[in-house]
């Protein structure tokens, strides 16, 4: 055993006993993990409210050497979670956040620019302006880190680059774009606009800083919306939970 630090966000909570919760915790250094947090049910408990869904805190932990819980001793709070008030769509983005972190990634697995990004992506649900680019950006984000991101620039079958020009569609079996010339009518798949990609690549590529002026169409938000939907709902073979809340 041996005890480690690292800071960390609160992605799933859940009780264990009378007193104890088992947290799941989304840390910089070393990924997902899940730590027993003994008392922490108790009114007077040595978390001090740190563990609250969605919470930034500082944490000390006991990593067990086998399989079963890793042991939380210490949670300091950075900062706590406050969606945008009066906004539901700003609180449901945080909890696809939580559970896309809880869903597709492995424990002990560090990805420290993920960690960053969501980071961000809870910083702009914290503010009134419209949440859609920050979600848009972590999924994205969480897919690439994954090794899941399909690549928006070639398409899937001839490999030649996609021309922003073409009428690409997205084939939602393989999780990746067609290029006119190869679009079949066999293929599940659907249209996707030009402009639908070009914003998708400046999701990607763009500064997080220049995404606040990221202007996205309502029709290009459902077109993002559904090859995502598509993308996540084929990794994990059904829809997250909280996917339906989204409103967008
Ligand atoms: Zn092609």
């Amino acid at each position: 055993m041996s005890t480690e630090k690292s800071e960390a966000i609160v992605i799933r909570q859940a009780d264990f006993s009378e007193s104890s919760r088992v947290v799941t915790l989304f840390t910089r250094e070393f990924g997902k993990i899940s730590c027993l947090a003994k008392g922490a049910k108790r009114l007077r408990n040595a978390f001090e409210g740190s563990l609250d869904l969605l919470s930034e805190c500082r944490i000390v932990f006991i990593r067990k050497q086998s399989a079963g819980l890793d042991l939380l001793t210490e949670a300091q709070l950075i900062q706590r979670f406050h969606p945008a008030s009066k906004s539901l769509l700003h609180l449901y983005g945080g909890y696809y956040i939580a559970e896309l972190l809880n869903s597709l990634t492995e424990e002990h697995d560090p990805h420290p620019e993920l960690y960053a990004s969501t980071a961000n992506a809870l910083v702009s649900l914290s503010s009134p302006q419209s949440p859609v680019a920050a979600i848009f950006r972590f999924e994205l984000t969480i897919l690439h880190e994954i090794g899941q991101l399909p690549d928006f620039r070639t398409c899937t079958i001839c490999h030649s680059t996609i021309s922003l020009d073409d009428q690409s569609r997205f084939w939602v079996s393989e999780s990746g774009l067609i290029c006119s010339r190869c679009g079949h009518s066999d293929y599940q798949q659907s249209a996707i606009e030009s402009g639908t990609v070009a914003v998708i690549l400046k999701l990607i590529e763009s500064d997080i800083a220049k995404l606040d002026r990221l202007v996205i169409s309502d029709r290009q938000s459902k077109g993002i919306r559904r090859i995502l939907n598509s993308i996540i709902a084929s990794i994990l073979g059904r829809r997250p939970k909280t996917a339906a809340l989204l409103k967008f």
